[in-house]
């Protein structure tokens, strides 16, 4: 029997990953964590029965407790590191939209419990740190992020010598032939092809997802900026691609659906069977490839950059648009002006090296300075 933690268990991967993982045999829930949707962790508990729960936001910890009888109820950054120590877990799902509960994940890694990572925001922020810690200590580290399950499956075997480049889909989302000016939050929040949370499907309408995307390829696969490529792909069914020195290409496709990269991590090498609808290729008329437009959506470009850079340029990258998205989100910022704040904010930083506590830091001077920008 696997033992999961699952972190941000009341999102949309983390409601994924309960269904996945309730019609896998041999795999059970033994913590739960999410940030403030307290009465939807208090239904997870009651149906999942794990042995601990971790609310982030501690304004609700009476409520769970009130709630929850037997069941061991924690609250706050602190929780999550509790959950790693005392439930005896083999894996944890890292699926929270923000690298909060960074400390339990390094926890987690230190313990060499298989981690299962959604949050791209963890290895762009910390990556260079993040990874030297899972290969100090052995860990398996399976991407959930879809481009990227791709590509591992693709370079599972002895399939990672060799590699040319790799190239990573992106659907294009909502405006990939529709103007971004006067765009409003309706139209940002209508994904073509994925239903995802808020800050990712902001993320995807700007493209900053795909730059984020790079960032973590780059320490998932140990690969240069000059050798991560874009190709925007709107039908979602090619998920990532993997080009070799001779020319060939492997590719992943599938139904674009998370709980299949979601089970993947939780049972690399294994095959099991899913209960997603397998493609059916023959009715899929077009596979579309075409290049980015950078000058469109130059958040892409912002993440090369930031990749280049190094340093603490990523995480003072993943703050500011952290922090623009939220303000977007609460109306107080337009659509159109996340790239440029994120611009001024990295053109004010001098990247330098530190540890985690001194990244998170640079994302806090780096939240606090879009703040300035534009309230
Ligand atoms: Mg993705």
């Amino acid at each position: 029997m696997k033992r999961v933690i699952l972190l941000g268990s009341t999102g949309s991967i983390g409601c994924n990953a309960i269904k996945v993982i309730k019609q896998l045999k041999n795999f059970k829930i033994v913590g739960i964590a999410g940030y403030t949707n307290h009465q939807m962790l208090i239904t997870q508990a009651k149906d999942i029965k794990p042995k601990m729960v971790t609310i982030m936001d501690c304004q609700y910890y009476k409520n769970l407790k009130k709630d929850l009888g037997r069941i061991q109820i924690r609250c706050g950054e602190q929780g999550i590191t509790d959950m790693v120590e005392n439930t005896n877990a083999d894996i944890i799902i890292c699926a929270f939209a923000s690298s909060i509960g960074i400390s339990g994940i390094v926890r987690a890694i230190e313990k060499k419990m298989r981690i299962c990572l959604a949050t791209k925001e963890i290895l762009v922020s910390f990556g260079d740190i993040i990874m030297d810690s899972v290969k100090k200590n052995g860990v398996e580290l399976l991407p959930i992020d879809s481009e990227h399950s791709a590509i591992y499956q693709c370079l599972e075997g002895n399939r990672g010598n060799n590699v040319k480049s790799i190239i990573l889909t992106a659907s294009g989302g909502p405006f990939l032939n529709k103007s971004i000016k006067n765009v409003i939050k309706s139209d940002v929040l209508n994904h073509p092809v994925w239903k995802m949370g808020a800050k990712i499907t902001v993320d995807s309408a700007t493209m900053m997802n795909k730059g984020l995307e790079i960032i973590e390829a780059h320490h998932l696969f140990n690969l240069p900026a000059e050798r991560i490529n874009v190709v925007i792909h709107p039908e979602a069914i090619c998920h990532s691609l993997v080009q070799f020195v001779d020319g060939t290409l492997l590719a992943q496709l599938s139904t674009p659906d998370m709980k299949l990269p979601i089970q993947y991590a939780l049972t690399a090498p294994k095959r099991l069977y899913s209960i997603v609808k397998n493609l059916d290729i023959a009715k899929v008329k077009n596979l579309t490839f075409l290049p980015p437009n950078l000058k469109k959506f130059p958040c892409l470009k912002y993440a090369y950059d930031a990749l280049k850079l190094g340093k603490s340029m990523p995480a003072v990258l993943n703050a500011a648009n952290e922090e623009t998205v939220k303000l977007f989100l609460e109306d107080k910022l337009k659509f159109s002006e996340i790239p440029n704040i994120i611009k001024k904010v990295m053109n004010k930083h001098t990247p330098k090296k530190g540890n985690i506590d001194f990244y998170l830091k640079k994302e806090e001077w780096s939240k606090q300075m879009v703040r300035s920008l534009v309230c």
